[in-house]
């Protein structure tokens, strides 16, 4: 079995991670914060010093990271990725970035004599913990053909999209649907409930036409209850609809809708619901 490592133990690295060491991989763990290691160590993983010392000591080093400044500290800080991989070592980085972020991590690693696959995640920390995320690949093909194991114990399905970038490209295209959604639905449940309409059945009457989702039978009761425990945080749909925007200036797509939901995030975040679920933004709304 390979010597996988792990790198990133937030919301999704640290489930993700457990179902690497249930399925019986040889882990080693490394997140900033020493204390979130613990769990993993218990289950059976390794403790890594350093993202260094993990790439060096492992065939495949995977990293759940909060965002492109994450990603490019783990990969180029000192003490990073990019000092111990090498020799075809495997580096595959599951955060959600920008796609200039996930090449420029690209050419380093190659360049270092190592192997570079993007595979940002579709799917929340419930399909983390339960193995059924949708993993969104490109890269190094002959990595991701070596860490198909592995992705299989994280995911319920997984697409090789090409080259580095598009992974990353795909991830926000998908996030910047869901957080307009989001603020269509928070809005549509305000603007209902101020007209004296039932929350519950405005709930009810969505879900029995062509708008059901299982975004807006998750997080509705979310709403109704004024409670919102974290699956995604707020601050991570904001970052991915500041770097969907970004892509939009860059390849001349106009996005409206999406450049106004941006701002309601912001809105939230600066109201102090940040590490709250992204649902939250529901208070600013209100
Ligand atoms: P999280 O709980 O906020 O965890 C972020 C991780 O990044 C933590 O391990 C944190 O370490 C680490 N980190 C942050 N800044 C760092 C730095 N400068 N150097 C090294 N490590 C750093 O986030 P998450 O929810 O697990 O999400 C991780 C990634 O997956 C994000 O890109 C997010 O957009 C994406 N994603 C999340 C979800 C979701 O539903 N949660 C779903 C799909 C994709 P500390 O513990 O020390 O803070």
């Amino acid at each position: 079995m390979k010597k996988i490592g792990f790198i990133g133990l937030g919301i999704m690295g640290s489930p993700m991670a457990a179902n690497l060491v249930k399925a019986g991989f040889d882990v080693t763990v490394w997140n900033r914060t020493p204390a979130k290691c613990v769990p993993l160590i218990s289950l059976g993983a390794r403790q890594g010093e350093s993202p260094r010392q993990v790439a060096a000591s492992c065939e495949i080093t995977f990293a759940m990271l909060a965002d492109p400044d994450a990603a490019h500290a783990a990969c180029f800080g000192a003490d990073g990725v990019l000092e111990g991989i090498g020799d075809g070592r495997g580096y595959i980085d599951m955060s959600t970035v920008d796609d200039k972020t996930s090449c420029a991590i690209a050419t380093a690693i190659t360049k270092a004599g190592g192997r570079f696959l993007e595979a940002p995640v579709s799917g929340t920390k419930k399909p983390a913990e339960d193995g059924t995320l949708i993993i969104l690949t490109a890269g190094e093909q002959s990595l991701y053909d070596e860490a198909a194991a592995a992705l299989d114990k994280m995911g319920k399905l997984r697409l090789y999209l090409g080259a580095v970038g598009q992974g990353a490209r795909m991830k926000l295209v998908v996030n910047m649907i869901m957080g307009g959604m989001m603020i269509s639905f928070c809005e549509g449940m305000a603007l209902g409930q101020k007209g004296g309409l039932d929350g519950s059945q405005i709930l009810a009457v969505l879900d029995a036409g062509a708008l059901a989702n299982p975004m807006f039978s998750g997080k509705g009761p979310m709403l109704l209850a004024g409670d919102f425990p974290t699956s995604f945080p707020l601050k991570h749909m904001q970052k991915d609809l500041r770097l969907a925007v970004a892509l939009g200036d860059e390849l001349g797509q106009p996005l409206h809708s999406s450049a106004a939901a941006n701002e309601t995030f912001k809105q939230a975040c600066a109201a102090g619901d940040a590490d709250r679920d992204f649902a939250a933004v529901y208070k600013v709304i209100q």
